[in-house]
């Protein structure tokens, strides 16, 4: 089951299996289901991540 965690005021979903958390519960769920399909990690579901969003922004 895809998380719900309270962090500045706004709602992130995030993901059990890898960890990454999300804005949108829709890319949550679809990490999810590959990460426990797949036991890795699509990095075209995760580059949507709250993680990878802020790392691109520092650029
Ligand atoms: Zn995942």
């Amino acid at each position: 089951m895809v998380k719900v965690i309270q962090k500045n005021d706004k709602e992130l979903y995030q993901c059990e299996e890898c960890g990454f958390h999300y804005a949108e519960k829709e890319w949550a769920e679809k990490c999810e289901a590959w990460c426990q399909e797949h036991k890795s990690c699509n990095i075209e579901i995760t580059a949507h991540a709250e993680e990878n969003k802020k790392y691109d922004s520092k650029i």
